[in-house]
């Protein structure tokens, strides 16, 4: 498919935040060619096909509860398309992060967003151990209990957004790597796309391009600062970009290993702990600070996927 000269949207990025994009401007825009997506290598290429594929709505920040929510409907119009397993999601934490915890459930609660609240060691040990008969984590005084949300085989839920898309007329161009933009003769307005592949003419560009937003945002001449209001009251300037480094990891484990007492599915398992942790094989300390694992069925069959804590990176790539 060549790349055509001109269209009313250029979606930058075939990753969950372009094809969603692309999939419900569809709705509105329904001419062929209408709607173009350009992606450098190929659809779920970036962050949203290595994602573990958790749906939760267990964020810090108050203004996403409602986006959360919303996200989560999304999911629940198709899960069979989005291969998404509505198990509902546990986080389970150590007293420091208590009081946190406990506004977020307050906020679901405000907006009808099914969840429970359990506090205290002794009835969150029975609350587990309902679940899991052989739970035995230490030091757990609150958990969140998400009705909703569980997980998605994120790599195919990026597939059916491309299918959802393409079938609305939506062309989606792979392998075409944008470079930079067009601007208008008198004025800084975008008013096309430059690509390794020759410019399209565009009224509206959406940038979806996930951890490569830098780039774009360098293109567009942005600032390379910015301007942050710290606890403190004070202004602080800050490099307007930071990247952080995060490892995640599967351990297979036998089927039936993550079962709940009555045979089902598990919930998506999020522990955070600040009891010491030591390694099993060494019997050596890890860490006795703060630390975390998750566990969901991974889609090669049940599996323990887990994370550390993300560290920024230093020395960046240089690409442009
Ligand atoms: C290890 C890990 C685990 C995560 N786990 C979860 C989770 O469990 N749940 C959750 O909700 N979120 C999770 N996230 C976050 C989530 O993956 C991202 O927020 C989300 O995928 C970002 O989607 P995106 O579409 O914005 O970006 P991306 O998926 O990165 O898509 C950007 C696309 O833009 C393309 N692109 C870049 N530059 C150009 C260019 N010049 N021209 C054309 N195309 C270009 C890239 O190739 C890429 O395909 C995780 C992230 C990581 C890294």
């Amino acid at each position: 498919m060549s790349l055509p000269t001109k269209a009313k949207v250029v979606i930058i990025g075939g990753g969950i935040h372009g094809l969603s994009t692309a999939w419900k401007l569809s709705e509105t825009y329904k001419n062929p060619g209408d709607i173009v997506v350009l992606e450098k290598k190929d659809t779920a290429a970036g962050a949203s096909g290595i994602a573990c594929g958790v749906v939760r709505n267990n964020y810090f920040q108050p203004a996403m509860r409602e986006l959360m929510a919303h996200s989560v409907s999304v999911w629940e119009s198709d899960p069979k398309a989005f291969k998404y397993n509505p198990v509902g999601y546990l986080q389970i934490s150590p007293e420091v992060m208590h009081e946190d915890v406990a506004s977020i459930y307050k906020q679901q609660k405000a907006i009808g967003y099914e969840s429970t609240f359990i506090e205290g060691e002794k009835d969150c040990a029975n609350y587990m151990k309902g679940i899991f008969d052989d739970w035995q984590a230490q030091g757990i005084t609150s958990i969140l209990h998400e009705k909703k949300g569980g997980y998605a085989f994120n790599k195919d839920s990026i597939k059916a957004l491309e299918n959802k898309s393409t079938s609305n007329g939506v062309q989606v161009m792979k392998g075409v790597k944008v470079t930079g933009f067009k601007r208008g003769s008198n004025s800084k307005a975008v008013t096309g796309v430059e690509t390794d592949k020759g410019t399209i003419d565009c009224e509206q560009v959406v940038i979806g391009a996930g951890p490569w937003a830098r780039d774009f945002w360098n293109m567009l001449e942005l600032p390379k600062t910015a301007n942050i209001k710290g606890k403190d009251g004070k202004m602080h300037v800050t490099d307007m970009w930071t990247y952080w480094m995060l490892q995640e990891g599967v351990i297979g484990v036998e089927p039936d290993f993550l079962k709940t007492n009555d045979g089902k599915q598990p919930p998506v398992v999020h522990v955070d702990s600040t009891a010491p942790l030591y390694s099993d094989k060494t019997k050596k300390l890890i860490t006795d600070k703060i630390w975390g694992i998750y566990y969901k069925p991974d889609i090669e069959g049940l599996g323990v996927q887990g994370g550390t804590s993300p560290y920024i990176v230093k020395k960046h790539y240089k690409r442009i």
